[in-house]
C-alpha cells in the first residue's frame, strides 16, 4: 500500500494491530504516513517511540457504533462490539 492510498482510507487516530517478532498491541495511529528516505512507508502509533513500517501494522476493525476496535478473534455480529451488541440487545427486549 502507498502512503497515499493509505493516508486516504486510514486518517489520525485509526486504530491497528501492530506486530513485531516480540510485541503486539493495538494503538491508534499518530500522524498520517510518510516515506522514509529509502522509500518504507511509515507511520506513528501511540506507545511506540519513533515510526513504524507500515508492513507491521494491520488495520483494526472498529465497531460500527462507538468506533472501538475489535480485537482479532472476536466475533464480530452485526459490526458492533459486545458491549455495544449487548446495550443493543437491553434496548430491544429491555422494560
Ligand atoms: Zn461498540
Amino acid at each position: 500500500m502507498t502512503v497515499a492510498e493509505w493516508n486516504a482510507k486510514h486518517p489520525v487516530g485509526t486504530w491497528v494491530d501492530f506486530r513485531d517478532a516480540s510485541n503486539r498491541f493495538s494503538a491508534r495511529t499518530e500522524s498520517e504516513a510518510w516515506e522514509l528516505g529509502d522509500g518504507t512507508p511509515v507511520v506513528l502509533i501511540a506507545g511506540k517511540s519513533g515510526c513504524v513500517g507500515l508492513s507491521f501494522l494491520t488495520v483494526s476493525p472498529t465497531c460500527a457504533q462507538c468506533k472501538a476496535p475489535i480485537h482479532r478473534g472476536t466475533e464480530i455480529v452485526s459490526g458492533t462490539c459486545h458491549s455495544c451488541e449487548r446495550d443493543n440487545r437491553e434496548e430491544r427486549y429491555g422494560e
